[in-house]
């Protein structure tokens, strides 16, 4: 989202490598390079001060060969038409790598809900369903949480969804608190699908568990989740590091004996920012958090933002370093990913290993749509089974093929989606 890097024109490249070793024809890399479908608009809404202020907002459908879209919307300061492109396709691939029917979209607001009160994020909730009201629904486009977007705006934007139509829709939207058709398990969904993913490329590499450690970047969600299931595992996370909203900075919070993650979220506000003094209290040091990228471990763990491991901080990464798990959308730049593929870096690209959200959204929407649900034993087992298939499948064909992992990945998911197309007759 910042300076110079573009996350669409990365997507666009990352695509293009999977097209050449597909060999896939003009019309169908014509297809899948752009987004189906984009709606750009704006978002009046009246704010506290009884003024008017207007928001833009997006909603991009890459692709919907295989099923409804699916993914996000995302609240930040800095989005843009690019990044929601970008992170729309990445949904596409990521719905197709783990098998499951649906397409890829994406969605955000320029809006900083730090400055907002619930009044006035409720506001841009429904304001925004109400520009896209006809294009999205349970079996056209299904939006769901992402950056800076919570359970309670999904809720609102379901009532609006559900006015407007005149009728009851769970399935429009997953994502929901539980108990109003949100799913168990679907808070942990992403964080531990990343661990199931870790879990067996630590099994394959050989590498056990409680002899590793791990650096993370960001303490939100998926960071949270992953901490807490790797340690319940055995593993130990020496670094966690967060967005400092005052300072305008991240920094890096450091604890040998191992970061316990119920106990630091005590000291993390909604938005996943770690209160420096209390952490202090809690024995961590707090260093600059750029250098989470230099710790002394086996593992690293971006799950912040995109174009976090660029050319230039990836030369920091330490020589203990075994595996990169990517539980972020897109944060290691092409640059960097020569670099880390190079030095023989065992990478578990970003749409294998943050799908435990979609897939457990995709659940959402299944028990949504019957008016059933599961237990989170029932969700999150059948979670496992989902990721620990895909891994496999990837790892395998990086074997067979001699691929790094990425590509192997970008292989499967573009060509399920390809097939997809040509199937219906559109290319
Ligand atoms: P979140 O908003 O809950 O947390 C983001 C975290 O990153 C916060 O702790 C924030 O302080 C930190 N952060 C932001 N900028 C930082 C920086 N420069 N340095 C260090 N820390 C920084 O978000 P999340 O839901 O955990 O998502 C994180 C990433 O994972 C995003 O790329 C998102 O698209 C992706 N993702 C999320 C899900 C999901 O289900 N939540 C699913 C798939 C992918």
């Amino acid at each position: 989202m910042k300076g110079a890097f573009n996350a669409f024109e990365m997507a666009q490249s990352q695509f293009d490598k999977s097209a050449e070793i597909l060999g896939l024809d003009v019309p169908t890399r014509d297809l899948l390079r752009w987004p189906l479908r984009e709606y750009a608009f704006a978002i009046p809404v009246r704010m506290d001060d009884g003024k008017v202020q207007v928001f833009r907002g997006f909603r991009v459908q890459h692709n919907d060969a295989r099923g409804p879209s699916k993914g996000g919307i995302r609240f930040h300061p800095q989005e843009t038409i690019d990044t929601v492109r970008a992170l729309s396709m990445w949904m596409t691939w990521k719905c197709a790598v783990v098998d499951i029917p649906l397409g890829g979209a994406k969605g955000g607001v320029i809006c900083d809900p730090h400055n907002l009160s619930a009044r006035e994020q409720e506001g841009i909730c429904r304001g925004w369903v109400r520009q896209v009201a006809k294009n999205v629904g349970p079996t056209i486009d299904v939006p769901a949480p992402d950056v800076m977007t919570t359970p309670q705006h999904m809720l609102w934007m379901l009532d609006e969804w559900e006015t407007i139509h005149g009728h009851r829709g769970p399935g429009f939207i997953t994502g929901k608190p539980v108990g109003m058709g949100g799913s168990l398990g679907r808070t942990e969904a992403t964080g531990y699908g990343v661990v199931f993913a870790l879990r067996e490329a630590l099994a394959q590499l050989g590498l056990p568990i409680d002899k590793t450690r791990v650096a993370v970047q960001g303490f939100g969600n998926v960071s949270q989740y992953a901490i807490q299931l790797f340690t319940k595992m055995g593993g130990k996370v020496v670094s966690v590091s967060s967005w400092d909203q005052t300072d305008q900075t991240s920094y890096c919070f450091r604890r040998v004996e191992g970061v316990d993650a119920a106990e630091l979220m005590t000291v993390t506000d909604p938005f996943g920012g770690i209160d420096k003094a209390k952490a202090k209290k809690l024995g961590y040091d707090v260093k600059p958090g750029e250098d989470w990228i230099a710790e002394d471990v086996d593992i690293l763990l971006p799950a912040a933002l995109e174009n976090q491991v660029t050319g230039e901080s990836a030369k920091r990464i330490s020589p203990r370093v075994k595996i990169i798990v990517e539980g972020a959308n897109g944060p290691t730049t092409p640059e960097a990913d020569k670099l880390i593929q190079d030095r023989g870096i065992f990478v578990i690209p970003d749409f294998l290993a943050n799908a435990g959200g979609v897939t457990c959204s995709y659940f959402e929407q299944v028990q949504s749509n019957m008016n059933h649900y599961w237990t989170q034993d029932e969700v999150l087992g059948k979670l496992d089974v989902k990721m620990t298939h895909a891994f496999h499948d990837v790892a395998e064909l990086a074997r067979s093929r001699k691929l790094p992992m990425r590509d192997a990945a970008y292989v499967i998911a573009v060509s399920r989606v390809a097939k997809a197309c040509r199937d219906r007759g559109w290319v």
